[in-house]
């Protein structure tokens, strides 16, 4: 979504690393660049006004121009000072109170619903709790149909009073329910409209009154763009809540709402969902973001994902296995399935820093182990468990079978045999590896 930013600020950094003398004018060309990218990324005219203004009092105080590298110390300040106006550090949802109450708020469509179920979602996964969803959107039936279906899908209880038009009771409601059968987090979904007005801002009001959320999240779309951070100041105002969820940033936009937004509504951003996929969620690192957006990659979020899919167990086990010289394909589409599981691979990519711009043009598509996964499932299991077994006729067998041609069979083969080769290598060395450092 950043992409073109992060193209332009390159760009205006450029400025001060070319040939010549630094001087005043061109620092001041510089941040002229930047505060035009800023804004043709949608964000807010004042926020990159302020933003250029303080990016230059620290250049100066920081002794930008004599300084032996100025374009990596531009960068450097720039870098920080994104951070800091998009929240500085982290800030976590509060989940306090027996049962701790979630109040979702934002406008009809601005994927509410959606982000309950992620929320929900996130909650039981990360941080082992019990959710209960709770369905107060009664003026449109489809959304307490729409809540059913992603309970289900993430395995959260979704509690409903069909026929009641009263969210306010039913807000209640679900909380003794949760109380008495100790679901020790509540999630409200809440009714939107198209617009701010003030029937949806009293009923708000009254739920909040009611069940006293420890944490009320506001949620907007992210491609409204500047509309997005307008309308978080005018439900603050009313709801004064807690943190701001933008949705929809897989699409196009240009990220401007997650820039300004902070500075503009003094509240923080705390997720940013990318996608209509329940895991589409990721916590809103404001650092992280930064260096983002600078084309400095993400290693840090690129490294807790792989983690997360991480299985002790199963590493130990193909580890003795590659070492043996026992992996297979049954082990290969394990680990492909394992990459899968990390997330869409373009957003993946742009993680590595420097990768995410020069793919900008390119189109990734997760089909990519499409035609792997058939030729490995047009394998018999013998042939999966010894791949030395397949011969020629075997080969066109198994490339009729998965709709490809022997040359690709051939193609997957050979890369099998080449990852094999290479793991049994890492694998091997390790210990010796550990042993020589030891011995030092
Ligand atoms: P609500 O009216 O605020 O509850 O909004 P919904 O949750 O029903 O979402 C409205 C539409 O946006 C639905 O079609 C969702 O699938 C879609 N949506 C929600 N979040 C995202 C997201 O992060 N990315 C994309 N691409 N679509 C989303």
């Amino acid at each position: 979504m950043f992409e073109n930013l992060t193209d332009k600020l390159e760009r205006s950094f450029k400025i001060l690393k070319g040939e010549g003398r630094i001087t005043e004018i061109n620092v001041a060309e510089s941040l002229k660049e930047i505060r035009r990218a800023l804004i043709d990324a949608d964000v807010n005219y004042k926020v990159a006004k302020t933003f250029t203004d303080e990016v230059k009092a620290k250049a100066l105080g920081q002794n930008v121009l004599t300084a032996v590298k100025p374009g990596q110390m531009m960068t450097k300040i720039v870098r920080d000072e994104l951070a800091e106006l998009m929240g500085g550090t982290m800030s976590d949802i509060h989940l306090e109170g027996s049962p701790a109450v979630v109040l979702i708020a934002g406008l009809q469509g601005s994927g509410k619903t959606t982000f309950s179920g992620k929320l929900a979602n996130l909650i039981k996964s990360k941080k082992g709790r019990q959710v209960l969803l709770v369905a107060g959107d009664v003026y449109r039936p489809a959304a307490i149909d729409q809540l059913k279906i992603l309970g289900d899908q993430v395995g959260v209880e979704v509690y409903t009073e069909e026929g009641s038009k009263n969210p306010v009771q039913i807000a209640e409601n679900a909380v003794k329910y949760a109380r008495a059968n100790h679901i020790n987090t509540v999630i409200v979904d809440t009714a939107g409209r198209l617009a701010v007005d003030e029937q949806m801002m009293q009923e708000i009001a009254a739920i909040k009154k009611a069940v006293s959320p420890s944490e009320i999240l506001f949620v907007v779309d992210a491609m409204t763009g500047q509309d997005a951070v307008n309308t978080a100041r005018e439900f603050n105002d009313r709801l004064d809540f807690d943190g701001v969820v933008l949705t929809k940033l897989d699409g196009d936009t240009r990220g401007g709402a997650a820039i300004s937004i902070r500075a503009v509504v003094n509240k923080p951003l705390k997720f940013i969902s990318s996608g209509e996929k329940m895991d589409a969620l990721q916590v809103f690192h404001p650092e992280r973001m930064a260096d983002r957006i600078l084309g400095m990659g993400d290693i840090v979020s690129l490294v807790e994902r792989a983690q997360e899919q991480y299985d002790e167990e199963e590493a130990r086990r193909l580890k003795k296995k590659l070492v043996k010289d026992q992996f297979n394909f049954n082990d290969f589409l394990t680990q492909i399935t394992q990459i899968k599981k990390m997330g869409n691979l373009k957003d993946l990519a742009s993680m590595i820093p420097g990768v995410g711009k020069a793919l900008k043009n390119v189109e990734i598509n997760d089909d990519v182990f499409k035609q792997t996964e058939a030729i490995i499932h047009s394998m018999t299991p013998k042939e999966r468990e010894n791949p030395a077994l397949i011969n020629g006729s075997r080969k066109q067998r198994i490339a009729a079978g998965s709709g490809t041609t022997v040359q690709e069979v051939n193609r997957l083969l050979k890369q099998f045999d080449d990852t094999r080769k290479m793991m049994k290598t890492v694998a091997g060395g390790m210990p010796q590896m550990a042993k020589m450092a030891g011995r030092m």
